[in-house]
Order: C-alpha cells, then sequence, then structure tokens
C-alpha cells in the first residue's frame, strides 16, 4: 500500500536523521531544507547536517560517558548521524571528532541517494499546508523568523524563546550538606512546596566580596555580532550585576534575608546562593540567578569559591546564547507531538535539547515515532534509565516549572547522569570486600549505569521490532 509521505522540515542533524530513520521503516520521507535559498547567521555551506561549529561529538567512552553513551545507543539505533561519524572520524583522544565536510557530505549522499528520501530546497515560512498530516520540525536553534512567528503565534508568545539563560546546574550528590541547608526564604511553602526546597549556601562578607572581585575579573565569552545583546532585567548575567554596584548581587539572587543557618557555631550569612530543584527525580539542582557569560573553567573555577560547592560537579555550565526553543514540557506530548496541533512533532535543539549529538537522537526518535504512527504500530517510549529515555523525559516531562521574576526555567541541556533515574542495586565492592568511596565509588556507579541503559534499551529495541511483526 503506497503510504503519504512524512514531511521534515530542517536539513540539520536532526532532521537528516529523522528523514533516514523513516526510511528505514520503509516509508517516504520529503525533508525541506531552506539552504541555499535563505541561510542562517551561523551556517556557511549548503550541506545537509553541517556542524556550525566545533567538529566534536565529545567523548565516545560508553561505559563512563553520557554522551558516549548516547553514541553508542545511537548506533544501536541504526543512526545515520552517528554512521557518517564513524566514517569520518579523526584523531581527538578519548572523544569522536570528525572531518566536517567528509561528515556532511556522507550524510547529504545518503540522504539523496535514498530512495524513499525527497529533498526539496525551499524554506517553509509558516505553518506546513493543512494536507500534510504528520510533520517533523527540526529547525534549529536559528529557525528562520518567518516559521518561528508562526509557531509563536500558535504555542502563545512566552511559549517559544530567542534567547537561553541558562544557569548552573549541580549534582545534588556533590553538595556539601554539611556546609549547605534546604530551607525555603521564610520558611515559605508556595504553591506545591514545603517550606524547605532550597539548598542554601552561606558566605561571610570577606567571601562575598572576593566572590564578587572574581567575578569582576573572570574570562567572560562576547555575543556574535549577529546575536545582538539579549540583556533585560530580571535575565541579567551575574557578572553583569556584579560590575554595577558591589551589593547589587547581595540584594539581588545573593539575598540572605529569611534565611537561617541552622549549622552549630555559624554566623548570620552576610550573602547566600539558593540552588533550586531542577528535575522531578531529584537529581539535579541549578543555581538560581546565576546565567553567566563567563567561561566554563572560570565558572567551574569561582563557582567553587562558594561555601558548600567546593567539590561541586556541574551537570550544565551558565550561558547565554540566541537559541529558538519551546516550552516543551508544557507543549509537546511523551512522543513530541504538539498538544495544540498533533500532526505536528519536534525535533532537534528546538525541543530544548542541547548539542549536535543530542539533536540528533531527538531527531531519531522523532522519525520513530512518526514512522510507527503512519504504520498503525503502538511504539511505547524508550526506557528511561536509557540515554535517549533520559533525554525524551527532560524534554517532555522530567522538568520541575518554577514561577519567579526570572527567565523562564525550562533551558536547554546536553545529557547527563543526572537526567537518569538513581542506580538502586548495590555496587560491587573492592578486591578487598569493602564499599567503594570516592571516584571509585563515582566511576562504578557510571559504569553500572551505563550497562542498564544498553540493557534496558535492548529490551525496548526487542519490543519494538514485535510490534511491527
Ligand atoms: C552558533 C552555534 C554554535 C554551536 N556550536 C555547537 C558546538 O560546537 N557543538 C555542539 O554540540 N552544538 C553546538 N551548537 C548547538 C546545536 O547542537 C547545533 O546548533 C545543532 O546543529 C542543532 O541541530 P538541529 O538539527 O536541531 O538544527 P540545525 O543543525 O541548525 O538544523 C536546522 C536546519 O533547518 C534549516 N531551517 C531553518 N528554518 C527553516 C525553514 N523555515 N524551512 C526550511 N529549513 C529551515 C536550517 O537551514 C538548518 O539546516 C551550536 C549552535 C549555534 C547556534
Amino acid at each position: 500500500m503506497k503510504r503519504d509521505a512524512i514531511h521534515v522540515i530542517g536539513g540539520g542533524l536532526a532532521g537528516c536523521e529523522a528523514a533516514w530513520q523513516i526510511a528505514t521503516y520503509g516509508l517516504r520521507a520529503i525533508l525541506h531544507e531552506m539552504r541555499p535559498i535563505r541561510s542562517t547567521a551561523a551556517h556557511k555551506t549548503e550541506s545537509l547536517a553541517e556542524l556550525v561549529c566545533s567538529n566534536s561529538f565529545r567523548s565516545d567512552d560508553a561505559a563512563h560517558n553520557a554522551v558516549g553513551l548516547l553514541h553508542e545507543e545511537m548506533r544501536r539505533l541504526d543512526s545515520l548521524i552517528m554512521r557518517a561519524a564513524d566514517a569520518n572520524q579523526v584523531p581527538a583522544g578519548g572523544a569522536l571528532a570528525v572531518d566536517r565536510d567528509g561528515f556532511s557530505a556522507a550524510v547529504s549522499d545518503a540522504i539523496a541517494t535514498h530512495p524513499l528520501i525527497e529533498v526539496c530546497r525551499e524554506e517553509i515560512a509558516g505553518l506546513p499546508p493543512d494536507d500534510w498530516d504528520s510533520v517533523i520540525v527540526a529547525t534549529g536553534p536559528l529557525t528562520s523568523p518567518a516559521l518561528a512567528d508562526a509557531i509563536g503565534k500558535l504555542t502563545g508568545e512566552d511559549a517559544l524563546a530567542f534567547f537561553d539563560a541558562i544557569a548552573p546546574i549541580v549534582h545534588r550528590d556533590t553538595i556539601d550538606m554539611a556546609v549547605a541547608w534546604f530551607q525555603s526564604r521564610y520558611d515559605k511553602a508556595g504553591p506545591g512546596g514545603s517550606g524547605v526546597d532550597y539548598i542554601n549556601c552561606p558566605l561571610t562578607r570577606a567571601q562575598y566580596e572576593a566572590f564578587v572581585d572574581a567575578l569582576i575579573a573572570g574570562d567572560k565569552t562576547g555575543f556574535h555580532e549577529w546575536e545582538g545583546t539579549p540583556y533585560f532585567d530580571g535575565c541579567l548575567p551575574i557578572e553583569v550585576m556584579a560590575e554595577r554596584g558591589r551589593e547589587t548581587l547581595r540584594h539581588g539572587p545573593m539575598k540572605p534575608f529569611g534565611l537561617t543557618n541552622p549549622h552549630p557555631g555559624t554566623s548570620k550569612p552576610y550573602a547566600v546562593v539558593q540552588l533550586r530543584q531542577d528535575n522531578k527525580l531529584g537529581t539535579l539542582f541549578n543555581m538560581v540567578g546565576f546565567q553567566t557569560k563567563l567561561k566554563h573553567g572560570e565558572q567551574t573555577r569561582i563557582f567553587r569559591s562558594i561555601p558548600g560547592l567546593e567539590q561541586a560537579e556541574f551537570a550544565r555550565l551558565g550561558g547565554l546564547h540566541r537559541n529558538t526553543f519551546l516550552d516543551a514540557p508544557k507543549l509537546l506530548d511523551p512522543t513530541l507531538r504538539l498538544n495544540a496541533m498533533p500532526r505536528l512533532r519536534f525535533a532537534g535543539q528546538i525541543t530544548g535539547c542541547e548539542g549536535y549529538v543530542e539533536s540528533a537522537a531527538v531527531g531519531l526518535l522523532a522519525g520513530r515515532f512518526a514512522a510507527a504512527e503512519r504504520l498503525g504500530e503502538t511504539l511505547g517510549i524508550p526506557p528511561p534509565t536509557s540515554a535517549h529515555g533520559a533525554l525524551l523525559n527532560h524534554i517532555t516531562g522530567g522538568h520541575v516549572e518554577t514561577i519567579d521574576a526570572g527567565p523562564r526555567s525550562y533551558q536547554p541541556m546536553n545529557i547527563n547522569f543526572g537526567l537518569f533515574p538513581p542506580f538502586e542495586h548495590a555496587l560491587p565492592l573492592d578486591e578487598n570486600g569493602k564499599r567503594l568511596r570516592g571516584p571509585a565509588k563515582a566511576l562504578a556507579r557510571k559504569q553500572a549505569l551505563c550497562r542498564r541503559a544498553l540493557d534496558d534499551l535492548a529490551q525496548w529495541i526487542g519490543a519494538a521490532r514485535l510490534a511491527a511483526e
């Protein structure tokens, strides 16, 4: 039976992977890419799957690293992006880096020669025609203005952001609770809170002064000319606030008021850094109001000077970029369909994932969901213990929404172990039969998470095959 094609808008990392997966299901895909007729501020070529900046897909260690694990899962799911990356690898130690031209050429060639994929070089400058009953929108962080405008009108003004404002996120188990404590300001429970929702890190006056000095002196990243400067009050980078006056932070995100340090022998804090739960699992906490343009190395160095965060491990560091993305946890269903118009699915960075690999992985899922739907099959969502499931859960439901004066709380995120449900079984013992501690324990935990992910993904793949038979 001849079935209608599934339309994919955007021939980047996510769109190419989605079209490939659809074709792998034996279905027709039409890929609409606007370049070279119209370009973005970051793309330089007309190739599909162009890498706009670095040529690295980051760590390729599938036994200990979350993005390495995502690579391996994608390979097991017949990913075109991973096939092209592996075939065009250049030496980069433990990272998977690629010859960017060879990589894009390999993807472009595979798409152009696939009998079930048609490429149309055109901009989709508004909502897709009504007779396109299954569409994947994968137009990326630099979605063309006409389409972004149409999506914004459909979803509501606040639901589509044009800049991210990323505060660093810390793994909860790396915060020193002998120094920090749980409390909400003035013990207020608020809607949905308990009065002890925030983790508070106290600074003395000397520590605060040194912190302000470090922020002002710290090395920062500038904006690209085409990005503009998206500062608005309520979302200023902390270093800009520090430059406006030495007390500004103490009367802004670092206010000490309404908080009492319960640890014995401590005095009233001069300033406090608050961290708020970021995911439903409670494994990640974000530093409230700490969006920043400091360079990543500087952020790690300066934020670890905050009492309680000396050993902090960061799931995500702060940033501020041009980035078009949806408030996906509110707008999308678990298979990435727009609640308000289910014929539209979203994929790639526009959903609020971050990075080449993550964008491609979400494209892979969107392609599979759309194909299964077209065939009338039931494809369950991947297990939350897998890297694909953890990423999907972050996008469609794992985020804890908070409402305050700052930028929208859902912000783009790379894959990281904080998105995975904790490993509940006992870890192996050391050679003396003793419990592992410190770095050895952290390593064993990562290994266990990776093994569990691949085992659980194998079951999902098996179940999908059975459903297709
Ligand atoms: C400047 C910049 C630098 C980045 N650097 C890195 C990095 O070094 N490493 C990293 O991992 N991630 C980086 N990212 C983040 C991100 O992972 C990449 O942008 C990634 O390419 C996103 O994949 P995507 O498929 O969602 O979007 P894209 O790869 O951008 O693909 C979207 C495609 O849609 C097309 N398109 C847009 N609008 C329309 C329309 N209306 N009709 C038809 N086609 C349309 C575009 O031309 C483009 O080809 C960067 C992002 C930016 C903006």
